[in-house]
């Protein structure tokens, strides 16, 4: 029997979000967060799955990153941009097309001035709904 919202161990798969342009349009004055963070990374926990944020900014930045924007209960884990990170990323969110390309996952315009009606994150959950994992 599957209870619903509970998918099984099998279907749970790692996504990695990338920070700068990606969740953070940063700047030497402000940090803003991309709209829509909030919601789709919780949209993404209840389906089972985990969410975790890498940088080649290194651990610490992404760590500070995470607290300064209120994101430290949606997310399971902080990394540095390593090729050899523990778990491997399934499914990756970044504004670089390379890395998407290598690791698999979305690509997302590049976050560099605070707007408002950026949708580019919940498209990120229109692909993980087309591909069965929402
Ligand atoms: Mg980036």
């Amino acid at each position: 029997m599957t209870i619903e919202g509970e998918p099984s161990e099998t279907l749970r798969i790692n996504i990695f979000f990338d920070v700068d342009h990606t969740l953070v349009y940063p700047t030497q004055h402000f940090n803003a967060l991309r709209p829509g963070v909030h919601e789709v990374m919780l949209r993404i926990r209840e389906a089972g799955h985990g969410v975790y944020v890498w940088s080649a900014g290194g651990q610490a930045y992404v760590e500070r990153t995470v607290e300064m924007h209120g994101l430290g209960e949606l997310v399971d884990g902080c990394f540095d941009k390593d090729p050899k990170v523990d778990p491997r990323p399934d499914f990756i969110i970044d504004d670089d097309w390379y890395l998407v390309e290598k690791y698999g996952g979305h690509c997302v315009s590049q976050y560099k001035a605070v707007d408002d009606a950026d949708r580019e994150l919940h498209d990120v959950l229109v692909r993980l709904s087309e591909l069965g994992h929402l």
